[in-house]
């Protein structure tokens, strides 16, 4: 049994007021000559923290990872770790490690050579550094392979030996980029699982960049977006999905069905929203503050509607009549691409529960209706 220094679902030290953050960006920007990379990023970490910065090609997270380690200083701002200004500390000093996309390990070194390499720089007792070795090895499972050399493991393997590389150090901070890119869908699957289960034993806290969002889904305690240089939302995987404060944040993680239209009732418990895009009025069951008239954006997420062949019972509210354009069976789920008859294309997903007989499936070109609970739809302003 793995013993867990972290209780995730009670793990919520961003929530305490009171707690000290482990590492603290403070308005960190960063310019290659005129060109802002990281513009006024602000983030408090706690310890033993997933932190996972997300975001697309070029929007600046290896650059503010890389202010981390100490490669780029800032052009302004300040990054604290355990309560000690980084600035005057160069990268080979500060209590952090970084494993890069590619894993780099010496190929003409074996295993536990590799791993062992960090410490023997730094001149540690030989019985020490055998014993540390040896404790990391059994702790990413590969015990039994370190005499091998790097071109003798797999793609996964050679991922743990990286790991085990930064991890050996005993770094108060491990900072990943892309650690799982080279891998493929399903070993990089089964290693998300194991890179939490030896983050949870060790109590490293780990610093992620990632542009796959499920990625940073299954790995994250949080998670930071990122677009152009800044952060534009930082929560829970959870909090991220279910209330994005964007459309960009929306869209960019999962995908969303994006209505635009004119807010026509705002009350604290509900919104009306009348839209040209859906041809109707969506009706949400929370408010959102907003001024009467303004334009907004009701964000649904495929999954959370509803397909069906016969109209409900009242038209006038969260629904739309379309036509199926595209089916696409995943084996676990199916994908309608609906028509509908404003003219927009509509994503829905529906689980396949049940093995369908072939007259209760849903075919091409048929007539639906969709449908959505009040509670389903996000709206954002901007
Ligand atoms: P990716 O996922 O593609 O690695 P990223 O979010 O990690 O993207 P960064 O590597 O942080 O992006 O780069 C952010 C921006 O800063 C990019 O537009 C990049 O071209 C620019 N940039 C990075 N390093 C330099 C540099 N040394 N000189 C000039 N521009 C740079």
């Amino acid at each position: 049994m793995v013993e867990r220094r972290y209780d995730k679902n009670k793990f919520e030290p961003w929530r305490d007021p009171a707690a000290k953050p482990y590492v603290s960006i403070d308005r960190v920007t960063k310019k290659f000559g005129d060109f802002v990379a990281v513009n006024n990023v602000s983030l408090k970490i706690y310890q033993g923290e997933i932190f996972c910065l997300l975001g697309g090609s070029g929007c600046g997270k290896s650059t503010l990872l890389r202010m981390l380690a100490g490669f780029e200083a800032p052009s302004g701002g300040s990054i604290c770790l355990d309560g000690q200004d980084l600035a005057d500390t160069p990268p080979y000093e500060r209590p952090i490690n970084m494993m890069f996309q590619s894993y780099a390990l010496f190929p003409h070194m074996s295993v536990e050579k590799n791993i062992a390499f960090g410490l023997k720089q730094e001149k540690l007792p030989r019985g020490e550094i055998a014993s540390r070795v040896e404790e990391i090895l059994g702790i990413v499972r590969l015990t039994e392979f370190a005499r091998r050399m790097p071109h003798q493991l797999s793609g996964g393997q050679r991922q743990r030996v990286a790991l085990a590389r930064a991890l050996v150090k005993r770094p108060k901070l491990l900072l990943l980029d892309e650690p799982l890119g080279a891998l493929d869908r399903k070993l990089r699957e089964h290693t998300q699982f194991e890179l939490i289960n030896i983050q949870e034993q060790l109590g490293v806290t780990f610093i992620v960049v990632t542009h796959d969002q499920e990625e940073a889904m299954t790995l994250a305690s949080r998670i930071g977006v990122m677009n152009r240089g800044e952060i534009v939302q930082i929560g829970t995987p959870t909090e991220i999905y279910e209330f994005p404060t964007s459309k960009f944040v929306a869209d960019f993680i999962g995908s969303v069905n994006m209505f635009e239209g004119r807010l026509v009732e705002d009350l604290p418990d509900r919104v009306r929203i009348q839209s040209d895009e859906l041809g109707g009025v969506i009706h949400v069951d929370h408010g959102i503050s907003a001024a009467p008239g303004a334009v907004v954006w009701a964000a649904i997420r495929p999954e959370k509607i509803d397909i069906r062949r016969t109209p409900p019972g009242s038209m006038a509210e969260n629904c739309v009549r379309g036509v199926v354009k595209e089916i696409a069976y995943m084996g676990d789920m199916s994908v309608y691409l609906v028509k509908i008859d404003s003219g927009k294309t509509v994503r829905v997903t529906l689980p396949n529960i049940e093995r369908l007989s072939d007259d209760e499936r849903i075919v091409w070109d048929e007539t639906v209706y969709l449908t959505w609970h009040p509670g389903s739809p996000v709206v954002v302003t901007q």
